[in-house]
Formats: structure tokens, sequence, C-alpha cells
């Protein structure tokens, strides 16, 4: 049997400022054949777990590319099309293959491409033909389209928000891949579009105890894998919304019928399905009031680099200037300039800097401020779960009792290391802000006193009902009642 994988991701915000050129992948991560290094990236997690089942299986394994752009606006159209070429062409020298697995986001959207990974699939299929067993895996956050379920015969996405678990979804996908090459199963992958925006997480209820049960499903009763596309809101492209995809042995009504089940469940989540958010001066008024050991977590949600946005807003910072007797941390800000202006002083030196508020309006003001650098490094690298993140040259600088850590690099704060490889003790703070959405949560909240979802009313947009569509595909809810289900495509 010969196994061909690659990898081709990024999550493209439409409304971002920030253009995604090669550059962008090259500089995150780009691992050609043969290159790639033994811990997976989020979406390279298929390319690792085809390794490990080929010591043990004895297939023919063939490495293609693997590239990840971190998220940021539209992709130039070359960048797209030279990742895609360059992959196609190794499934070409590698014909004839039995088996061909993507690790796709599924959010990508270039110049000149709504539907990146919809072009991606279609071309894959025609070079590898139609017996060939193509599978996916896929972020939650992305755009299910016509185009991608008509190529592939398995998909899975993560099942946790936050992505605790893309490792053990790529094993799952690698398996079920195996066992249709070999002729066990005839998979049938059935979807229901909810015809809503409905992103959740799963560290809470209602959607802790939706993602249990959708996990004792599956291996029972014919249902070989459940999956909830969550959606990323923040791409005007025709495809955005929430679906529910159950990969059945054979049996697509009964898929669709468990899929329709769990479409609804998921629409009575109402408002449960996000935590309440205050704003940065309630926020850390709240903190203020919470008793207990370790440091209040305040999450700047709506300025999360994972989400496409630059990472460099200020609003949390102001507020945490206006309480300069609490002890707090705040990071990562995204700002290069600021960054090497600090590594040029060196640590203990103390100076005028401005930083943060550039990229977007809705990035607030700059900080100006007199601050003492207080540590440089070259890369801060911190993990998350079994990836390294790289958020490049790094400082950390006080302004009285406030830490705040600079980076060259755009990653959301995924782990304590952010501020501890820069020697920042976070017990001894009562407050740590960090730029992330959820992906903090996991190595946050055993040193958290408390978790604080915070709005700061951008740059993400934080309300889809209020996003300036223009392209999406109507009625869907909040923007419109809700129209009831729809099959799909
Ligand atoms: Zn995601």
């Amino acid at each position: 049997m010969r196994v061909f994988v690659a990898s081709l991701a990024t999550e493209t915000n439409t409304f971002s400022p920030i253009p995604t050129d090669r550059a962008a992948f090259e500089g995150a991560f780009y691992a050609p054949p043969g290159t790639h290094p033994e811990t997976p990236t989020l979406c390279s997690a298929p390319l690792v777990a085809a390794r490990r089942r080929a010591r043990t299986d004895g297939f023919t394994l063939v490495e293609g590319t693997c590239a990840w752009a971190e998220p940021a606006g539209l992709v130039a159209r070359d960048a797209y099309e030279g990742l895609r070429d360059e992959i196609l062409g190794q499934i070409r020298a590698a014909l004839p293959v039995d088996v061909v697995l993507f690790g796709l986001h599924g959010a990508m959207v270039a110049h000149g491409h709504d539907d990146c990974e919809g072009d991606l699939l279609a071309r894959a299929r025609a070079i590898a033909g139609p017996r060939a067993v193509i599978g996916i895996e896929l972020d939650p956050h992305c755009h299910l389209t016509p185009a991608m379920v008509a190529a592939v015969d398995l998909l899975v996405t993560f099942k946790e928000v936050p992505h605790t678990d893309f490792a053990a979804r790529a094993d799952d996908l690698v398996d079920l891949a195996l066992r249709t090459a070999r002729g066990e199963i005839r998979p049938a992958v059935s979807v229901v579009d909810c015809r809503a925006i409905a992103n959740f997480m799963t560290m809470r209820q209602p959607g802790r105890g939706l993602v249990d049960r959708i996990k004792a499903m599956e291996g029972r009763d014919g249902v070989l894998s459940v999956s909830v596309v969550h959606g990323f809101p923040a791409a005007d492209v025709p495809e955005v919304g929430t679906k529910v995809v159950v990969v059945t042995d054979g049996r697509p009504e009964a898929g669709r019928a468990l899929a329709a089940r769990l479409a609804h469940e998921i629409l009575d989540f109402g408002a449960d399905r996000m935590p309440s958010m205050p704003d940065p001066e309630a926020a850390v008024a709240e903190a203020r009031r919470i008793d207990g050991v370790g440091p209040v977590v305040l999450a700047d949600r709506w300025d999360n680099p994972g989400g496409g946005v630059a990472g460099d807003s200020t609003f949390l910072v102001e507020e945490l200037l206006r309480n300069p007797d609490l002890p707090a941390a705040a990071g990562a800000l995204w700002d290069p300039v600021a960054v090497s202006f600090c590594r040029s002083a060196g640590p203990g030196i103390t100076m005028p800097l401005r930083f943060g508020g550039k990229a977007a309006a809705t990035s607030g003001r700059p900080i100006d401020a007199t601050v003492t650098v207080t540590a440089v490094t070259d890369d801060l690298v911190v993990p998350f779960q079994e990836s390294r993140v790289s958020l490049g040259p790094a400082a950390a600088v006080r302004i009285g009792s406030l830490d705040v850590v600079l980076a060259s690099g755009r990653a959301q704060t995924f782990h304590p290391a952010v501020f501890t490889e820069l020697g920042i003790d976070l017990a001894a703070k009562r407050v740590v802000v960090v730029k992330s959405a959820s992906h903090f949560h996991a190595a946050f909240a055993p040193i958290a006193r408390a978790v604080i979802f915070v709005n700061c009313g951008g740059p993400y947009p934080p309300d889809a009902a209020k996003i300036p569509y223009t392209r999406i595909r109507r009625p869907i809810q909040p923007l419109d009642p809700h129209p009831g289900l729809a099959d799909f495509p």
C-alpha cells in the first residue's frame, strides 16, 4: 500500500489588514518532504500520525510538503497556487497512491480563490484517481464547502475548542483511511447544514457534554466518526457557518438523521454557548474581587492572533496602567519595532518606549511609557500540546508593577512560558492578560485563580450579527430568522 500525506493550512480572516504571502508560510512553518520534525504542528498532525502507523503497519509512506501560516488576512494568489502546485506535483510523482491524506485548516481564502481547500482537493482527486482514498483533517473553525465534501472519502475535525485533540483526531483519520483502503469499511459522509453561525466552547457546558456524547457514539451502530464544523465567522465567503458531519459505514441516511439531531442540539444551546464578557474596566474590577491563590487570567478574546488579527491592541494594558497598585503581566503583544529597540538597548536599560496599537484602528492607541527592559531573547518558543510555537525575537519590559511581553512574531499566548521564559514570575501577579480566545486555557487554568474572557471590542468582529458580510449565503442565523436545517451540499 502507498500512502501520500501533506499539509497546507492557514485561517484567513478576510477582514484583517495583515496580508499573507509565501514568506508568511516559510516564516511560520514550512517543511518540504522529509524535513518535518517528529512533533506535529496543529494542522500537520496527519503526517506524524501516518509516520507512526507506517512503522507498525508496513505501508510505503510518501511525505509531501507541510506548510502553515499564522492566521491573518487574504493569502496572495501566487503563494497559495505555488504551494498547491508543489503538493500536487508531489502526488503526481508518487503515483500510484492508495491513500492521500491532508492536514488542512479549511478556512484558507486567497485572492481569486474563495475555497482554497475545495480547489486543492478537486485537483488532488483528479490526479490520484477515483479509487484512491482521500481523507482530510480539518480545524472546526473551517468553511466546509460542497467542493471539499465532493472530493473526499473521509473527513474529521478536531472535536475540542480549544484544540487539545489535534493529534488524537489525526490518529482517527489515519486509522479510518487504512481500514477503508483495506476494504474493511465503506465510509459514507453525511453533512447537515445548521444554517447558523453557532460557535461554542467545549471547555464549558453545554459544549462539553455534546463532545462527550459524540465520542461515545463513535465505533457503535455503524458510526465511524462525528465532527462538528463550528465555522469561522471572520470571513466574507459564501460557506461560513456551522455544520455537523457524521461518517458511517455505508449508512448515509442514518448518518444524516444523527447529524440533524445533533444540529438541533447545537441550535438549542442559546446564549449559554459562550461566556459573558465584561469590558476591560469591569474585568479588572472583577479580578480585584476574586480571592484565592494565583493570578486571575484576563483573556483578550477579540485580539487573538490565532483568529487572524494583529494581537497588538492596548486596551487592557491601558486599564492596568490605571491600576498601578495591581501586580500584573500582559503578553504577548505583537510589536517587532519595539522588540528591536529593546534588544538594541539590552536588559537593565530604562528608556522611553512606544509599543502596541499600530496595526489597525481597532488596535487602540500606542502606549508611550518609560520602561525598564528586563529580558530579551532571540527566539521565544512555547509549547502548545505536542507542538512548539515560535514567537520570534522577544523582550520583556517593566512599567511599575506591570510586566509586558513584546514579540516580533504573531502567535497567541498558548502557555505561561510566554512569561516565564523571560523571567516573569506569574505566582507574584494578581492579573495576567493573555492574547488568546481559548487556546491559552489548558495551560493557564492550572495556575489561575480564575479566568475572565474580556470584550475589548475587536479587532476580530465580536458579534456575528453585526459583521458586514456581503457574500455569505443567506438566510443564516443570527443575521436572519432561523430558516431550518438544510441538506448539504
Ligand atoms: Zn480553530
